[in-house]
């Protein structure tokens, strides 16, 4: 059976729940039961505006799936400041992002971590999209294939073949997000084939034929076509292009360019 592609818009820090609202909105205008037929689409505001998107998603009717940025790996309890996955799966989240390279690079967060996430998100009933790339640094000293073969096996550790058939893998090298500068797409297909062959070796072939393993860094409506074109490529996680309604339609719409 193809993989249907899933577009996913990580909106990082960025917009109050007004402008949430706004955006929300918009897309839903931008894109018709077409063009959410023939992709899944997420979209992962900031906490804060959760609950209003998921208000004008239910409200509208917009086939958007809801996700999150990341999450804690505990049900409650004394962890100040941090949201958990039952919090999240009670505003019907979908999709919850773990192991942003923003997340590992900034707060810390290890595979060990990830995993406990991974598997906290899979308990509640969420499809994790799980990321993983390398820095330009162990790209420069050919490191990265066994940097991203590193990060999924610690990262999908104690998760059973059809739990890992039909949850999310997003391949980002870390020198690609936010930088303007997109992995090409034989680079791309590379690595994403890369991913699934690390899948299959570990979970079998049937979940590595099922896996939906995306590509994120700096996607625009300009290169989603030639991106997507590839054979292991199942969908983007986009940034800063998510921000604005209409290029993120343009990816999503992937098709018709
Ligand atoms: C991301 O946030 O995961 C990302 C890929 O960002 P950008 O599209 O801006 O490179």
């Amino acid at each position: 059976m193809p993989r249907k592609p899933l577009i996913s818009g990580n909106w990082k820090m960025n917009l109050n729940h007004f402008e949430a609202i706004q955006l929300i909105q918009k897309l839903g205008y931008a894109l018709d039961g077409d063009d959410l037929d023939a992709c899944d689409v997420s979209v992962h505001p900031p906490f804060t505006d959760l609950r209003s998107v998921q208000t004008v998603l239910d409200a509208d009717r917009i086939p958007i799936a809801l996700g999150a940025q990341h999450c804690h790996f505990e049900t409650s309890g004394a962890f100040t400041g941090e949201v958990s996955p039952a919090m999240l799966a009670k505003l019907d989240v979908t999709y919850v992002i773990a192991g942003h390279s923003e997340r590992r690079q900034i707060f810390g967060e290890t595979d060990e971590m990830v995993n406990a996430k991974v598997r906290a998100i899979l308990t509640n009933g969420m499809t994790p999209i799980m990321a993983c790339g390398e820095t330009l640094d162990e790209r420069e000293a050919g490191e990265a294939e066994a940097r991203v073969q590193s990060q999924v096996v610690a990262g999908l550790a104690q998760i059973s073949a059809d739990q890992v058939a039909n949850l999310v893998i997003a391949y980002e090298p870390i020198w690609a997000i936010g930088t303007g500068v997109t992995a090409s797409s034989t680079d791309a297909e590379a690595m994403c084939a890369h991913v699934r062959r690390v899948v299959g070796d570990n979970w079998g072939g049937d979940a590595a034929q099922s896996v939906r393993i995306q590509y994120g860094g700096s996607v625009k409506g300009g290169n989603a076509a030639e991106l997507m074109s590839q054979p292991d490529v199942d969908g983007a996680l986009v940034g800063g292009a998510s921000l604005d309604a209409d290029e993120f339609a343009r990816i999503v719409q992937h098709r018709l360019l």
